[in-house]
């Protein structure tokens, strides 16, 4: 038996709400849409979110609402998924990489006040793990440039900062439902900002840019049939099924968000007494919702443990080689060493298995193997 990273949790009634759209009349574009992102919304603390087929599209939708475009500068962390980066490229943003917390992996406030200037349009950081960035720093440095926060919550759904939850605080927020996530639609993701006026035009992007409401149009009078693209968009839309399963699952956070509290506090009881390992940091201010458990190997032993581990059916993950070490980013003329922290970081960490229903005696068997390892 092996034991995954990270595992989706489904459960009779998330299947019966699925087969219940099935049944139905709207497989998409129908009434669970609007479900769902009322869902997402309150959950976020907004008056309003959108949802996306992917977390990839909402960081996407996220930043042409932010209206990034050619010439724009884009600076973000390195400790992510190519996604962040490569959806800010696509609206033509060049990206800077700041580097990051030693402690908590995210990005470092320092050193993206020493970056930005007026070129900047978004900053854009990611909840690394689910324990959220420092964003009211982030906040301050971005307006005092002028840039919007964006922030990468793929990661974060449920946690909250200074009693706050995530998606109610930075301009624009990015969700992802993943099945690895903290709750998940299978792929699927949502936008949610404090300004319903950035969710409409990440709302506009998800279905072409079309304009129905003739009331915003140009040329209403062309006729009944008629819907305008004033901006352009692409087809990012969740279908009523994935919806379906995504209200179910919101619904379940809290009970989710439990479950993974007890996997993070029965690691750091079983595995506070190996000097070799680093655990990971939680700031006071904060109460995330660990999506990862992310260790740290010192010594130059993260390979010879993350092997040991997969030899015995332990399917550990590195979360993440920095994203410019990718070939198409060095193609670009970014270079190694940019990022010494998150660098230094990337050569050190393991993120164990953390989901919702990781059993004790699995979780054990973990805990045990990292004293084998590191004994
Ligand atoms: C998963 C993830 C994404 C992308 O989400 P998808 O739903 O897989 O497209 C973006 N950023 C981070 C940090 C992620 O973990």
């Amino acid at each position: 038996m092996t034991i995954p990273y990270g595992r989706q949790s489904i459960d009779e009634n998330d299947i019966e709400a699925v087969v219940e759209v099935l049944r139905g009349d709207w497989l998409t574009i129908g009434p669970k849409v609007a479900e769902f992102e009322r869902a997402v919304a309150e959950r976020a603390g907004t008056a309003d979110a959108t949802v996306v087929n992917s977390g990839t599209s909402a960081l996407h939708a996220a930043y042409a609402a932010a209206r990034v475009t050619r010439g724009d500068e884009v600076i973000t962390t390195p400790l992510t998924f190519v996604a962040t980066a490569a959806t800010a490229m696509a609206e033509g943003a060049t990206v800077t990489f700041a580097d990051i917390e030693p402690d908590t992996g995210n990005l470092d406030p320092d050193h993206v006040a020493a970056l930005i200037s007026d070129r900047t349009a978004v900053v854009a950081a990611v909840d690394y793990a689910g324990h959220p960035a420092d964003l009211d720093r982030l906040l301050a440095i971005a307006h005092g440039s002028g840039a919007l926060l964006l922030e990468d919550a793929a990661h974060a759904i449920g946690s909250t900062a200074q009693g706050r939850p995530v998606g109610s605080i930075a301009d624009l927020t990015a969700f992802s439902f993943f099945p690895t996530k903290n709750m998940t639609s299978g792929e699927g993701g949502a936008v949610s900002s404090p300004d319903p006026a950035l969710v409409e035009r990440a709302r506009r992007f998800r279905s072409h840019g079309m304009v129905r409401d003739r009331a915003e149009q140009r040329y209403p009078d062309e006729g009944p049939w008629h819907q305008e693209v004033q901006s352009l968009g692409l087809n990012y839309r969740l279908p009523d099924v994935l919806c379906a399963l995504g209200i179910n699952q919101i619904a379940r956070l809290d009970e989710f968000k439990r479950k993974r509290t007890a996997v993070f506090e029965r690691y750091r009881e079983g595995l506070s007494d190996l000097d070799l390992l680093t655990l990971p940091a939680r700031h006071s201010d904060v109460d995330p919702m660990w999506h990862l458990y992310p260790v740290r190997v010192a010594d130059g032993q993260r390979r010879r443990v993350f092997d040991m581990l997969r030899e015995n059916g332990v399917l550990v993950q590195v979360n993440y080689i920095p994203v410019y070490w990718h070939p198409v980013f060095e193609d670009l003329g970014y270079r190694r060493g940019e990022c010494p922290v998150a660098e230094q970081y990337y050569r050190e960490e393991i993120s164990l298995p953390m989901y919702a229903d990781l059993t004790p005696s699995d979780q054990d068997r973990v805990i045990e193997l990292l004293h084998t390892a590191l004994a």
